[in-house]
C-alpha cells in the first residue's frame, strides 16, 4: 500500500452527492436493507448499458491498481473502508452504515485483499469505536464533514488499517527477498494492514518476488560481463545506471507494487547487495549506487 492523495483533485461522483436523501434515510433508521449497491457500482441507463462512474472514478484516482496490494486491476470492487453493516471485531456493533456513500469511505480493492482471506468486515482499532453519526443525537441533519475519514470523530478511532489518503504507509513496511512484506512501525499498523489485507499470500510474494530477483539478475549479469572483460568500466556503469533508473521508474505510484520499488530505492544496501555472490561485488555494487544517489555515476562514466 502507497499513500494518495489524487481524490481532491476529482469532482465527487454525481451519483453519490445525488444519494444524500437516501443516506439521511438510512441513516437516521439504521435501514441497512436501503444500502443499493448500483449507486456506487453499477448504473443502468436508458440503453441498458451499465455505467460505473464510482468504480470508474477510483480507478482512474489510483491508477488502475488496488488501493492495498497495489496489483493493477481492471474492474476494481468498492472497498468500504470502514464496514457499512457489521464489524468483525464488535459484535453489537451495527457496522458503519451511515459512511456507505461517503467518498472517503470508499477505496478501490481487488477481490482478493476485499474478500477472500482478505478484510471482509475487520477493523481493528485503538481508540474508542464510533457507534453511530452524532446527528441521531442532536437530531440535525447528518453532518457531511464528521463522516469524512480523515475528521473527528473517525479520525480518534485509531485504525489500524492504514488508509491510503490519510496516512502515509511508505514507512511503515519492509520486503524480505522472498517477496514477503512485512510491518515494522512501533503501533503495528503495518504488521496488522498486511494480516487484515492477507498481503502474505503466495500469488503476490511471487511477483514481489519477481521484481527483486530482476534487478539482482540485470545487476549480476552486468558484474559477469564486467569480470570476464566482455565490457568495460564505462559499459559497466551505464548498464547500473540502467537498472539503477528501472528501479526508480518502478517506484513511481503508477506501477503495480511500486512500493517494492520505493522500498529497495531508500534501503538499496539491505536488500539488492546481499544476494550478490562475494564481498567484492557487493562492495563495487554498494558503492556504485552511492554514487547514483550522489548523480556521479553518471559524472564518472563521461
Ligand atoms: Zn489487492
Amino acid at each position: 500500500m502507497i499513500s494518495n492523495n489524487r481524490k481532491k483533485d476529482f469532482p465527487i461522483p454525481e451519483r453519490l452527492q445525488k444519494a444524500s436523501a437516501e443516506l439521511e434515510n438510512i441513516a437516521r433508521n439504521v435501514d441497512k436493507k436501503q444500502i443499493k449497491d448500483v449507486i456506487y457500482k453499477g448504473i443502468k441507463t436508458e440503453n441498458g448499458e451499465k455505467i460505473y462512474t464510482v468504480r470508474d472514478t477510483l480507478k482512474e484516482i489510483y491508477y488502475n491498481k488496488c488501493a492495498y496490494c497495489e496489483i493493477m486491476e481492471h474492474k476494481p470492487e468498492i472497498e468500504h473502508y470502514r464496514p457499512k453493516k457489521e464489524v468483525k471485531e464488535d459484535k453489537t456493533h451495527q457496522g458503519y452504515y451511515w459512511l456507505c456513500y461517503e467518498w472517503t469511505n470508499l477505496i478501490p480493492s481487488c477481490h482478493n485483499c476485499n474478500t477472500e482471506n482478505g478484510k471482509r468486515t475487520q477493523f481493528p482499532i485503538m481508540g474508542d469505536r464510533v457507534n453511530s453519526p452524532s446527528f441521531l443525537i442532536s437530531n440535525q441533519k447528518l453532518d457531511k464533514e464528521q463522516c469524512k475519514a480523515e475528521n473527528s470523530p473517525l479520525i480518534n478511532e485509531r485504525p489500524y488499517l492504514f488508509h491510503p489518503e490519510i496516512d502515509t504507509p511508505e514507512t511503515a513496511f519492509e520486503f524480505k527477498i522472498n517477496g514477503a512484506i512485512r510491518g515494522i512501525d512501533h503501533l503495528g499498523r503495518g504488521r496488522q494492514t498486511a494480516r487484515i489485507c492477507d498481503l502474505n499470500r503466495e500469488n503476490l510474494k511471487y511477483r514481489r518476488q519477481i521484481i527483486i530477483d530482476d534487478y539482482k539478475k540485470c545487476i549480476s549479469e552486468s558484474l559477469d560481463d564486467y569480470f570476464d572483460g566482455t565490457i568495460n568500466e564505462r559499459s559497466f556503469r551505464k548498464k547500473l545506471l540502467f537498472v539503477f533508473l528501472k528501479i526508480r521508474i518502478n517506484s513511481q505510484p503508477n506501477k503495480e507494487f511500486s512500493l517494492v520499488s520505493k522500498y529497495i530505492e531508500s534501503d538499496f544496501d539491505q536488500i539488492i547487495p546481499p544476494l550478490l555472490p562475494t564481498p567484492k561485488q557487493r562492495l563495487i555494487i554498494i558503492n556504485a549506487y552511492r554514487r547514483f544517489k550522489n548523480n556521479t555515476l553518471y559524472e564518472l562514466n563521461s
